[in-house]
């Protein structure tokens, strides 16, 4: 018996160690994410629930792996977040982004817009507004066609230099957009002290259309309550026709989702722009 719990010891030891290296290894290849040339960019077309028209796309990053698949935002950004890599892979994205994007959004097309999702770190982030500002010069693109996408989550730690940076970022014309809306903490209170354009609806919600009818009139109540405050509303994780008509019927303007696209690499998205740009 005691043999058995001393070899015991040592299988749980072993598992430890094991986790422990796969976590070191993983933390070393995403220290060198950016030098390897390892993340890539997908995006999203969003479209006018109105006349169905792309009104812009949002970017959602990968990680490509040794084995070729793709890592979802999800399995690193955390991490990310923990190590202090985050603010090295949001400006990564900031300027890759604005970088492919600007040949669609300058030109006849300058209704269109790119929207991207900011960590609070880098919303933290002293200077952050002078970063956007440059890349916003360097590539061309107008102010008001780059749309940065924020999660109530991230404004309950309300820093002086969070606020700065909203602060700024409006002033220049940027617009900011609530992400996932209703799904943190007392979401009025921040719509109440910041000044968004958009306000995004979580998925949470869409996904239960046609299922609960008090989601339904909650997504009403939304849709009304935004208006009501002067901001254009997304849907997002449209799935189904079902969720489509309805959102169209109460009035959401604009929807994104696998019914209309799944997030694309740009090769694939170029021929959605292309005819976005002819129509
Ligand atoms: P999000 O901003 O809420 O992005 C929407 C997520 O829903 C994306 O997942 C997208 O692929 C997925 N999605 C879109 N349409 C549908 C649909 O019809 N059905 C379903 N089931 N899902 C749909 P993704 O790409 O895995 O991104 C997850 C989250 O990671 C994003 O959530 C965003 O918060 C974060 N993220 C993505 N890119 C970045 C980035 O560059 N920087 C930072 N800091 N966070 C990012
Ligand atoms: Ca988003
Ligand atoms: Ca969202
Ligand atoms: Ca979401």
């Amino acid at each position: 018996a005691k043999d058995l719990g001393r070899n015991q010891y040592h299988f749980f030891t072993e598992e430890i160690n094991q986790q422990l290296i796969d976590r070191l290894e993983l933390e070393g290849r995403l220290r060198r994410v950016l030098d390897n040339e390892e993340l890539t960019l997908h995006y999203q077309p969003i479209y006018s629930l109105e006349r169905n028209f792309i009104t812009g796309v949002e970017a959602l990053v990968r990680w490509r792996q040794p084995d070729g698949s793709l890592w979802g935002p999800y399995r690193f950004i955390p991490l990310a977040e923990e190590i202090g890599m985050i603010h090295a892979i949001d400006n990564w994205v900031l300027r890759s982004a604005l970088r492919t994007m600007a040949p669609w959004l300058s030109g006849s097309n300058d209704a269109m817009r790119l929207a991207l999702n900011i960590s609070s770190q880098q919303l933290q982030m002293p200077g952050f507004h002078q970063y956007v500002a440059e890349q916003l010069t360097a590539n061309g693109v107008t102010p008001s066609q780059l749309e940065l996408e924020i999660t109530e989550r991230m404004l309950v730690d309300n820093s002086d230099s969070t606020q700065e940076n909203i602060q700024r970022l409006c002033e220049m014309g940027v617009r900011l957009s609530i992400d996932d809306f209703g799904t943190g903490y007392s979401s009025l209170g921040y719509l109440q002290n910041y000044p968004f354009h958009t306000l995004k609806i979580d998925r949470s919600f869409v996904c239960n259309i046609g299922i609960n009818t008090h989601t339904a009139r909650l997504i009403d109540t939304i849709i009304t309550m935004g208006h009501g405050l002067g901001m254009e509303i997304v849907a997002e994780g449209i799935e189904s026709d079902l969720e489509r008509q309805f959102l169209k019927a109460h009035g959401c303007d604009q929807g994104q989702g696998y019914l209309f696209s799944h997030p694309l690499p740009l090769e694939q998205l170029r021929p959605l722009l292309e005819k976005a740009v002819r129509e």
